[in-house]
């Protein structure tokens, strides 16, 4: 099946083998320090599996090869459109321009063909103002040339988003559209925020099950939702993949779409998590279709590619009525 994803991060996503090869350890000792474990306890944890992608990402040629695996992966698993998203200053240890970062990474996934990836640009809960004003600086310069977007991630339990609102007002006068992390460690009223920040989509999102009031908030501003249910799992912000809300989100009409967000961290890819759907909620193929298309219809594209791509998921849909093996 064709799929359209969302949020997917970069630095959650590189290959153990690669980081191995790079830092010249086992392939086993990288998977431990990479992948989450089943005792993991919450997000701060969680958080703490990037430590080791991100010494290596720091030159020019590593994040050109990262970001081009990425892209061979994303293949791999389908996926024909994606918006994949990293912090440009997490790579400017080693003397790093913003540019140089960005232009690397961009340099890699435009190597793979057979996908078209467009990046978001993640703020950091914690970072300073200015690391965060340069991110935004840094969009604006590649914007719709690479750069479709900008995010704020982090330890949203101990950073509020409302503290984050003077950036977003920037972004907005800047015309840059962006999606920020809310309602996954922390509560409705942090999607709340983000949404009178003028988000128009929001990273998980599934703390607004609490209040009906950010239900009908999202629901009346055609919000778009983008769920992980692994990652929550991982990140103990559910309890386990049977009692995720996306089955009751997608009930209530709330526009959602699926998502990896970290696929080595989680150890998951699009097509596991269709199938984990499946078995666990009996989410149908024209179910899975309907959340794709919202994903088309909430991405950074231009609308000429969206229109490209509706009509490249219909006509899947078409031959899969008509029982063509897909
Ligand atoms: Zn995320």
């Amino acid at each position: 099946m064709k799929k359209i994803e969302l949020h997917v991060h970069l630095d959650g996503s590189v290959r153990p083998s690669t980081v191995a090869e790079l830092l010249g350890i086992s392939d086993d000792e990288a998977k431990k320090n990479m992948i989450v474990s089943y005792d993991n306890k919450n997000l701060e944890e969680y958080l703490t599996k990037f430590d080791l992608p991100l010494k290596v990402m720091q030159t020019k040629s590593n994040l050109r090869r990262i970001a081009k695996e990425l892209a061979l992966d994303l293949v791999e698993d389908g996926v024909i459109y994606a918006e994949v998203r990293f912090a440009p200053f997490f790579h400017t240890k080693q003397g790093l321009s913003l540019n140089e970062v960005v232009s690397s990474v961009l340099e890699g996934i435009k190597e793979v063909k057979k996908i078209k990836i467009n990046l978001i640009l993640c703020m950091m809960r914690g970072a300073s103002y200015e690391d965060n004003l340069k991110t935004i600086l840094v969009a604006k310069e590649f914007l719709n040339n690479g750069v479709v977007g900008l995010d704020l991630a982090g330890d949203e339990h101990k950073y509020k988003t409302s503290s984050y609102k003077d950036l977003f007002l920037i972004a907005k006068k800047e015309k840059i559209p962006f999606t920020i992390h809310a309602g996954e460690a922390d509560g409705a009223k942090s999607v709340m925020d983000a949404i009178s920040f003028g988000a128009k989509r929001i990273g998980h999102g599934i703390r607004i099950l609490d209040s009906d009031l950010a239900i009908n908030e999202v629901i009346k501003n055609g919000i778009t939702l983008e769920v992980c249910p692994t990652s929550n799992v991982d990140t103990k912000v559910v309890s386990s993949y049977e009692n995720h809300p996306v089955k009751k989100m997608y009930d209530k009409k709330i526009k959602i779409t699926i998502n990896t967000d970290d696929r080595t961290v989680s150890n998951v890819t699009l097509s596991s998590e269709y199938k984990k759907l499946k078995t666990h909620f009996n989410f149908t193929r024209n179910d899975l279709l309907k959340m794709n298309l919202n994903a088309v219809d909430a991405s950074f594209m231009s609308v000429e590619e969206k229109k490209k791509y509706i009509k490249i998921l219909k006509d899947e849909k078409i031959l899969f009525k008509k029982g063509k093996d897909l």
